[in-house]
């Protein structure tokens, strides 16, 4: 496994926003954390990233993580795309993907692959020198993850990557999503747009809150009648 989450619970001062949930990923698998508003999902990524405060125990390659270590994974390769993307506006596109060279240590090939991004995504590519606030919604997706994946990563933290795109990019970031699994990589995809974050993982976990109340094969998960009227609004 590249990670395994044990009773996580994570609380805002009495507010019990997971009440201790347990997950897993192997190495190249997507896993879906599915649920409503509110259910949790927010915070169990950002509590894997390192980023929130939590009881239990996340082990990442075999390791235990501590906690608050956001930094620290980033290197490991642990690395989160949050929601709303954390794309910073007022930079140019090229400044955004540069943030993502940080912390590698091998800085001259990590300047190559700034190039070799913007020619994977050539609309960054033209832009470059461009604000990245006049990108539209799922340009700056594509950026924020064409950032993430400068880090790097062996597992990718994606929190509500379809948030607010129209239908066609919505289906351009969830194939890019299947093309990272062919790289090789590991993601934990949050998303409330159940069905289609089903069709492209192959397990899920549904969370309600603060609980996970289902898990399965993706396509047993789509195929189940409770679920899917609870969770995938009927089929
Ligand atoms: P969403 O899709 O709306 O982001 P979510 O499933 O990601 O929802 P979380 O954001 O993790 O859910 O929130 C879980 C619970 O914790 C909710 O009841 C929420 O109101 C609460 N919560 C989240 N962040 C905070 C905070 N900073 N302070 C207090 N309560 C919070």
């Amino acid at each position: 496994m590249i990670l395994q989450v044990r009773d996580m619970k994570v609380r805002y001062g009495a507010i019990h926003a997971l009440h201790g949930i347990d997950l897993e990923i192997a190495p190249n698998e997507v896993v879906a954390l599915i649920g409503a508003n509110g259910a949790g999902k927010s915070s169990a990524v950002k509590a894997i990233a390192g980023l929130l405060p939590y009881s239990g125990e996340v082990v990442y390659d075999g390791a235990p993580l501590r906690p608050a270590g956001a930094e620290r994974n980033v290197r490991k390769g642990l690395v989160l795309v949050p929601e709303g993307r954390g794309i910073l506006g007022g930079m140019s596109v090229e400044e955004n993907l540069l943030m993502g060279i940080y912390s590698r240590p091998d800085q001259k090939a990590a300047q190559a692959d700034v190039e070799a991004m913007m020619e994977r995504f050539p609309i960054l590519g033209e832009r470059r020198h461009g604000k990245a606030s006049l990108l539209s919604g799922g340009e700056q997706q594509m950026l924020a993850i064409a950032r993430a994946l400068l880090a790097r990563p062996r597992l990718l933290l994606l929190d509500e990557p379809s948030l607010g795109l129209a239908p066609k990019m919505t289906s351009f970031v969830f194939d890019l999503i299947g093309s990272l699994r062919r790289d090789g990589l590991s993601v934990l995809l949050v998303e409330q747009k159940a069905r289609q974050a089903l069709k492209i993982s192959d397990r899920a976990y549904l969370l309600e809150t603060g609980r996970i109340v289902a898990s399965g094969s993706a396509e047993s998960l789509a195929n189940d009648d409770v679920v899917s009227e609870t969770f995938l609004g009927g089929r």
